[in-house]
């Protein structure tokens, strides 16, 4: 795992050759893996010509596209490090993340190019924007590809240099720079592939944004290091993600809650074909137990396999191994994956080691913990203790045979008159809910200023007249009674980051 990540992912193409790396599951484009090899090589060549040396930032901002990955090992081979951004990010919020990394270069797709040139005005420092497709007047990665420079010469130190810029989803505050080196990556990739194994033959939908560490990790650097066929699509649109499983025989999905919610749910799932799966991964925020076996039942598939991990953590650190997803208990996000150590603290001590059953504060220490968040040693040093031990601010217990349940964040767990409530238990009892598609749980204050459990719901079409007091029953008589919803506000979707988080923040300034 010594080697840069574009080795380290495609360093094996030569052996998969003319199977098909990439295929854009919209119009049927596709790129084996000898071209993704090739093509690389030839884009770094001319970046490197084009001027970007080591230690450049680049930005790419791109949907999900057949060239995303291209554009990606192309930059780390001329020695950038890549930032990822949002496609949908506004000229305001890509001017602040190119100006927080100082990127010097940016590639972008036609239809954002408008967007890129403002923030590349507003920020300064840019030298050159390039596309992926093509734009008039404009360099792209098509033109670039008829580059004949000699390959840059570049000596990656795996070790130091960061590979990877992505910035964390924002859910709790403004999202922040996480220097990932190619060291980190790689090996966080060699353990999770012992757990979950993709290989030649598998067929991965890829609909979760690459510019999030998940989808790069799941959808991109994991499928495309084992010889698997990636599927791509830009977004999340029911009918295409059904239809798109359906033609190309999709075999795995990596997905998260959101999309679990929708195909345990909506009627057009059962119109389709969807026999090639063999499992289905959730991740990136809590999932519930019912929900999940609602989802898999409905799909023909072995019980939905959970993974957990964070931007910081390169991401993962537990998984329910492909091998074991029928005995797993209900609801757990896996076991610790090798070479990685944990420990579950005591919320008001963290000194304090907790044993099984006992939730407390998840640490982790291990080769995949960030190298730091980009300048800021403060936010770095509050997060990662001088024994190297990163305090993910997430609550969890494991049981007796290691297998860990995350309960939720600890900021956004609610106290209730001294009782700690936890969001995500209260969202799934009312997701269990047949009126309510969607819901969110956050903490607001009542008229004497104490927190109290505030829902947000979204009623199901057919249930218009579903009433706030029939809601806060059937939560009710579910719980005990600290955990009671005290209030409940209709909206008509609930706001979410791109990962699939619930953004509880947006909601609170709602309220
Ligand atoms: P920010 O740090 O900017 O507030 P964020 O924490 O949402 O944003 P990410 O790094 O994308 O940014 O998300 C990591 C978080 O996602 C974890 O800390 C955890 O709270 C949540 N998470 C990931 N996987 C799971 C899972 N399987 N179950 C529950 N929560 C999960
Ligand atoms: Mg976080």
């Amino acid at each position: 795992v010594d080697l840069p990540i574009h080795d380290a992912v495609l360093g094996h193409a030569a052996r998969f050759a003319d199977t098909p790396a990439l295929v854009d599951g919209t119009d049927g484009t596709t790129l084996s893996y000898e071209q993704v090899d090739r093509f690389h090589r030839r884009v770094a060549a001319a970046l490197a010509e084009a001027g970007v040396a080591k230690g450049d930032v680049l930005a790419l901002h791109s949907p999900n596209t057949v060239f995303f990955p291209i554009a990606f090992y192309a930059a780390t081979r001329a020695g950038a490090s890549v930032t990822t951004v949002h496609p949908l990010a506004t000229a305001e919020e890509f001017a602040r993340q190119l100006a927080d990394s100082a990127a010097r270069w940016i590639i972008t797709v036609s239809p954002l190019l408008e967007t890129a040139r403002r923030a590349a005005r507003s920020a300064g420092g840019v030298r050159e924007i390039l596309v992926c497709d093509t734009a008039p007047g404009h360099r792209s990665l098509i033109d670039l590809l008829a580059c004949t420079a000699p390959e840059p010469a570049v000596a990656v130190d795996p070790a130091r240099d960061v590979a990877a810029l992505p910035y964390s989803s924002g859910t709790t505050g403004t999202p922040k720079g996480v220097m990932l080196t190619h060291r980190q990556i790689a090996t966080n990739l060699a353990q999770l592939e012992s757990a979950i194994t993709a290989g030649p033959g598998d067929r991965i939908l890829a609909v979760l944004p690459f510019f999030h560490i998940y989808g790069l990790t799941a959808l991109m650097n994991a499928p495309l290091r084992t010889g698997a066929t990636v599927v791509v699509l830009p977004r999340f649109e029911v009918e295409t993600f059904l239809a798109a499983i359906e033609r190309h025989r999709i075999t795995g999905l990596y997905v998260a809650p959101p999309i679990v919610l929708t195909l345990a749910k909506h009627p057009l799932v059962t119109t389709y074909d969807l026999s090639s799966l063999r499992y289905v991964v959730s991740a990136a925020a809590p999932l519930d137990a019912r929900l999940a076996a609602a989802c898999s039942e409905r799909l023909g598939v072995p019980p939905i396999g959970q993974a957990y991990g964070m931007t910081e953590l390169s991401p993962g650190t537990h998984v329910v191994p492909l091998d074991a997803l029928h005995t797993a208990p209900p609801g757990t996000v896996g076991k610790l994956i090798a070479g990685t150590e944990m420990r579950i603290v005591a919320l008001d001590d963290p000194d304090h080691d907790l044993g099984p059953g006992e939730a407390g504060e998840i640490l982790i220490r291990g080769p995949q913990v960030m190298k730091g968040y980009l300048g800021r040693p403060d936010a770095t040093a509050a997060m990662i203790d001088p024994d190297g031990w990163l305090h993910t601010g997430d609550v969890g217990y494991v049981d007796a045979e290691g297998w860990l349940f995350v309960v939720d964040r600890v900021k956004e767990l609610i106290k209730y008159k001294g009782f700690q409530v936890a969001p995500a238990e209260l969202e799934a009892l009312l997701l269990a809910h047949p009126g309510i598609a969607d819901a969110a749980v956050v903490g607001t204050r009542d008229d004497d200023g104490n927190e109290i459990p505030h829902a947000y719901v979204v009623r199901r079409p057919t249930a218009a007249d579903l009433t706030a007091g029939e809601i806060m029953m059937h939560v009710a008589e579910r719980v005990a009674p600290y955990k009671r919803v005290r209030r409940v506000t209709f909206i008509d979707a609930v706001p979410r980051a791109a990962s699939g988080k619930i953004l509880r923040r947006r909601l609170r300034e709602h309220a």
